[in-house]
């Protein structure tokens, strides 16, 4: 994607794209797991995506859901998977059939009811789990979690022929191991990280950061988002590979941003820090 307005970062398993900004427009996708985690207002590069993860019905993370399935029916793209809290899955299914009376068409896509600690298959060697957000409105934390085929963790050390001669046997040698490779929480105040253990172990964790400044904390608090004071608060919990901060508000520029995280970034965190901004703002 060349368009000045997305960002791009490669993580060490999968590639995120997109653009967020609080209040406009927040998507991204990630091209290898073939899903868009959220749809701002439909841009081109998730209509492609047959997985769409929904946090919350704030137009600007749910608004392109008609024009998503619109495009796949222009373009000939069968299905399309959309999950939502479950709370305002009805909702979301009447939103559609209104589009589809006023269009006299039918769509394709599906919309998915999520519940907290809900588990859902996503292809053959992935999964995905619904987790609670705290927001004003109903809100889904998403979780992604591969499965890995390994050697039994008992037989680390032993020599090929040993094994080999257990596989002719019929002994199962290798085990399935989970991994948590991606936490997104979409929208949410501190609660989430007073209450969610999971984010904090997942490879890669997008989390949002809508509010930066001194002075900021009672606003995020009254609108249900975080400040970063809250993230630092909780530094030391903190064992991803890399956490990105996403949603920030647009009273700040990205030059104010990237400065202001700078000063009050904690030095356990500084190197795993990403920014979901175009470069060369992605980083502190
Ligand atoms: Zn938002
Ligand atoms: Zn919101």
């Amino acid at each position: 994607m060349k368009d000045r307005e997305y960002f791009s970062l490669a993580t060490e398993h999968f590639t995120i794209e997109g653009r967020s900004r609080a209040g406009h427009e927040t998507w991204f996708r990630v091209r290898e797991l073939g899903i868009a985690l959220d749809i701002g207002r439909g841009p081109d590069p998730v209509l492609s995506m047959p997985h769409i993860f929904v946090s919350h019905a704030h137009l600007d993370h749910a608004a392109g859901i008609p024009f998503y399935a619109g495009q796949r029916r222009l373009q000939r793209i069968e299905g399309g998977m959309v999950y939502v809290p479950s709370e305002a899955a009805d909702d979301f299914r009447a939103l559609m059939r209104l589009h589809e009376k006023m269009e006299g068409t039918d769509y394709d896509i599906r919309i998915v009811g999520v519940e907290p600690g809900q588990t859902l298959p996503l292809g053959r060697t992935h999964r995905v789990r619904g987790h609670s957000a705290t927001h004003r409105v109903a809100a889904r934390a998403w979780e992604f979690i591969e499965t890995r085929h390994h050697l039994r963790q008992d037989l680390a050390g032993r020599d090929r022929a040993e094994i080999a001669a257990l596989h002719q046997a019929g002994v199962a040698v290798n085990e399935d191991v989970e991994y948590s490779i991606l936490f997104y929480t979409g929208d949410t105040d501190r609660g989430i990280l007073e209450q969610n253990d999971a984010l904090y172990r997942s490879e890669v964790l997008m989390i949002e950061c809508s509010f930066l400044a001194e002075g900021h904390q009672d606003r995020a608090a009254r609108y249900r988002h975080i400040h970063f004071d809250d993230i630092a608060e909780f530094a030391d919990r903190f064992e991803n590979g890399l956490i990105m901060l996403t949603h920030f508000s647009r009273r700040y520029s990205r030059e104010e941003i990237q400065d202001t995280i700078r000063r009050r970034c904690p030095a356990v965190l500084r190197d795993r820090l990403r920014l979901a901004l175009p470069e060369p703002f992605g980083s502190v």
